[in-house]
């Protein structure tokens, strides 16, 4: 997979060493999310929203409430920043100022717009229930038109972007050895817990296939880029 291209806005510029622009390095921090941010400036002001993402190959998707603010402004085709980051481990240095985070975030830039295909939006609709539940959809209560039309999808083709990685121990000064001081990583991970069945749920019911791959104890990042993996894999359906 081709990188990026580096311009003036996606440049890791501070601690350069750690940016990346590979697909590769972008797609796997974009895909072991299951939250993003999506920043945009409407009238003069910066709004930064948390939301759902998908992606489909350079193609990121979002959806929301019909009447979101942000969703509104976007569908016009605006410029947006999307952007994903996990934290690993807190980093205790030997003095306040080199203490730190391990990370790995993308940010991603490009125009938001509304998909309004029809065809488009159903399989966006679809997608995002499918990518994170595979085979889920054909056991669900079919989506109403009215449902449809309370739903905006916003896509954005990514034009550019960057990744930043820390991984690493603590960068203290090389004098500050000497220091009395504990030092070193918290490791910080985001796993699955046993699943909460529904109070209303029907006798006899357990959670299905399209749950096999959320395994108590199992790390998000890692059932959700396997489940990308799988849904980049899908049989082309004829239309
Ligand atoms: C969990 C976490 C904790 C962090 N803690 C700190 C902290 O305490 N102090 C600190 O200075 N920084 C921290 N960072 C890094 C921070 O996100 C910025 O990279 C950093 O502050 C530099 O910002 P800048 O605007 O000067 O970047 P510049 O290097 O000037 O940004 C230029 C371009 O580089 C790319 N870029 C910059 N940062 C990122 C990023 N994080 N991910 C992907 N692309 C990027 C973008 O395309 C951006 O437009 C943290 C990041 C994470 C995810």
């Amino acid at each position: 997979m081709a990188a990026f291209p580096v311009t003036e806005r996606n440049r890791v510029k501070r601690e350069h060493e750690r940016g990346r622009y590979d697909r590769a390095s972008v797609f796997a921090i974009l895909d072991a999310g299951f939250l993003c941010h999506v920043a945009y400036v409407l009238d003069g002001q910066p709004y930064c929203t948390p939301t759902i993402h998908w992606r489909d190959g350079d193609m990121l998707y979002w959806h929301g409430s019909s009447a979101s603010r942000m969703l509104r402004h976007l569908k016009a085709g605006a410029s947006a920043c999307l952007t994903v980051s996990h934290l690993d481990g807190l980093v205790l240095a030997r003095s306040g100022f080199n203490h730190s985070a391990n990370y790995r975030s993308a940010m991603c830039f490009g125009t938001a717009r509304i998909v309004d295909d029809p065809q488009e939006k159903a399989l966006a609709l679809e997608a995002i229930v499918e990518r994170y539940f595979p085979g889920r959809q054909a056991a669900l209560r079919a989506t109403t038109a009215q449902e449809v039309k309370a739903t905006t999808v916003i896509g954005m083709r990514i034009d550019e972007a960057s990744a930043k990685i820390r991984a690493k121990n603590v960068g203290d000064d090389e004098l500050d050895g000497e220091q009395p001081v504990w030092a070193g990583v918290v490791p910080v991970r985001t796993v699955v817990e046993p699943v909460q069945p529904s109070p209303r749920l029907l006798p006899g019911l357990a959670p299905g296939a399209d749950l096999d791959a959320y395994r108590p104890g199992r790390e998000l990042g890692d059932v959700l880029v396997e489940l990308q993996q799988a849904y980049g894999q899908r049989p082309v359906v004829a239309a």
